[in-house]
């Protein structure tokens, strides 16, 4: 027999509307882990926990369940990908489908449609072609960034001095309340507008209340009342 504990049955819990599967197994502790990319859920239990308690260990653990989520959310797109005609990529939580063309000159990408046209130099390799899918999409949340803060700068009556984007692996956004400088996630530009929209809402919140205290939720409830909804869409993966 494998080393690794054949699984005795398994099942399925919701965890707060997160999908667990649970395998049964002849192992003494718990064990729980948060798959990448998928974010899918997987506890192995000791075959005499019942499921009572194993959703009781789940819950103490939700927390920390979410964190996880979060981060294999955050991460970037799946090393596998090789910048490749067919192949697919996110803009703005939609699916496109790449389309290389190979040139001598002009390293591009356009958006036509539910296609992303790629331009690549002959001697460019996948890396290479990754970051000018990557000067792109910077480009793209850039100008959504820009437009956002047209709008809700003078609706919260809060004013920033300056965003950056870059690529983080723990967090969507933040902001230095003292420089006034917010920083956004570039993997942003992969998920649904209002999820940019939500994040930059949150970071300009920062800049009337610094902590994530009673009164920093109650201006988000003023400000964007469904912001919760919004987070959730953030850390789902789509
Ligand atoms: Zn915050």
């Amino acid at each position: 027999m494998s080393k690794e504990s054949k699984s005795l049955y398994s099942a399925k819990l919701l965890i707060n509307d997160i999908p667990v599967t649970v395998k049964s197994k002849r192992i003494k502790n718990m064990y729980l882990r948060v798959r990448a990319p998928s974010g899918d859920v997987e506890v192995s239990a000791p075959r005499q926990c019942s499921l009572n308690e194993i959703e009781r260990w789940l819950f103490e653990r939700h927390d920390w369940l979410i964190k996880q989520r979060e981060r294999v959310a955050m991460q970037p797109s799946p090393p596998e990908l090789q910048f490749v005609s067919g192949e697919e990529h996110k803009l703005w939580g939609k699916s496109h489908t790449l389309d290389v063309a190979v040139k001598k000159r002009g390293a591009s990408v356009k958006c036509e449609g539910e296609q992303l046209q790629l331009v690549s130099l002959p001697h460019y390799n996948a890396d290479q072609r990754k970051k000018i899918m990557d000067r792109w999409y910077r480009e793209q949340i850039t100008r959504e960034v820009e437009a956002l803060l047209d709008i809700w700068q003078p609706r919260m009556g809060a004013y920033s001095n300056s965003f950056g984007i870059r690529a983080m692996k723990t967090r969507w956004g933040s902001c230095n309340i003292r420089s006034k400088k917010i920083w956004l996630n570039l993997e942003l530009v992969k998920k649904p507008a209002e999820c940019l929209e939500y994040v930059l809402v949150h970071e300009l919140t920062h800049l009337f209340e610094r902590y994530h205290n009673v009164r920093f939720y109650a201006l988000m409830d003023e400000f964007l009342p469904d912001w919760r909804e919004r987070k959730k869409l953030t850390n789902q993966f789509i």
